[in-house]
């Protein structure tokens, strides 16, 4: 890994413009079953359309993904939509060859398998089961008042000071322990009134699509997106290779948006590029 890539990669590929992204597609290339294929769908795999509800999957896209499918250890759709949405769009559901497609919707709240024909909520961060347990003992440590009420919200843990005497210093007494509960167990604190919430940091794709390919166990990755909700799954891509991960980002090129384009290591030309590149990685992966 690293600025010496000597990777020679075949020429109907085209050439990420950046060391790791050669790494990156390389490593793809020499273990596609160790490989996951990650894409977002608007403006990646359909084309951005003046009406939402119109947007429909590049009629080429279905056929190559079920081409790519069966040869990777995994191809997953990760977007904003609701899971469920994104599968009709996207017209993913009951195809030869994507049996075993995943969608990640909602940022990663929600999650479609093909192999079941089910959306589900995945289960909490194990970090709320932790605190959970933890918490009593820590309001004790911490001097907490008489009154103090704790929420199990399931996905959740929240701890109400409104029936304390003093509810707003309660409130400021608790913060700061329950701040070190939380950041002990991956958990941020929403606080609200008179509440404070410990609960998973905020959904994106990037945490979505980290969660994804370690539950996989995938070797390497490639990332398509198009919008600044994929910047965060870029990120992943970035901390994964800093790990040793080899990952490629693929920009789904449009005026619109030029973030991404300067994050990317591969620029390709909107929806129907993607579907392009898919289906050259296909074809060599067919070799
Ligand atoms: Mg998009």
């Amino acid at each position: 890994m690293g600025s010496h890539s000597s990777h020679s990669l075949p020429e109907q590929l085209p050439e990420p413009t950046t060391p790791a992204g050669r790494d990156g597609l390389a490593a793809l290339l020499a273990d596609p079953g160790r490989a996951v294929v990650a894409l977002d769908f608007d403006g990646t795999l359909a084309p951005i359309v003046p009406d939402p509800d119109q947007a429909r999957a590049h009629p080429d896209a279905v056929p190559v993904l079920a081409r790519l499918a069966p040869v990777l250890r995994s191809v997953v759709i990760v977007t904003g939509r609701p899971a469920e949405i994104a599968v009709r769009h996207g017209g993913f559901a009951g195809v030869p060859g994507l049996e075993h497609l995943v969608v990640l919707g909602a940022y990663g709240a929600e999650r479609w398998d093909a192999a079941t024909g089910e959306t589900r909520t995945p289960p909490p961060h194990p970090g709320v089961a932790a605190v959970r347990k933890e918490l009593p003992g820590v309001l004790e440590e911490a001097g907490a008042p008489e009154g103090i009420r704790i929420e199990d919200k399931g996905r959740a843990v929240a701890v109400h000071t409104r029936r304390a005497a003093d509810p707003t210093a309660a409130f400021e007494l608790l913060r700061e322990p329950l701040r070190g509960l939380a950041e002990r167990h991956g958990l941020a604190v929403e606080p609200g009134r008179f509440v404070l919430e410990l609960r998973s940091p905020g959904v994106d794709k990037g945490r979505a699509l980290a969660d994804f390919l370690r539950e996989t166990g995938a070797g390497s990755v490639l990332y398509g997106g198009d919008d600044l909700g994929d910047l965060a799954a870029y990120d992943a891509v970035d901390r994964l290779r800093a790990e040793g991960v080899p990952g490629v980002l693929v920009c789904s090129g449009s005026e619109e948006v030029t973030a991404l384009a300067e994050r990317a290591d591969l620029v390709v030309d909107g929806p129907s590029g993607v579907v392009g590149l898919l289906g050259r990685l296909a074809d060599v992966l067919a070799d």
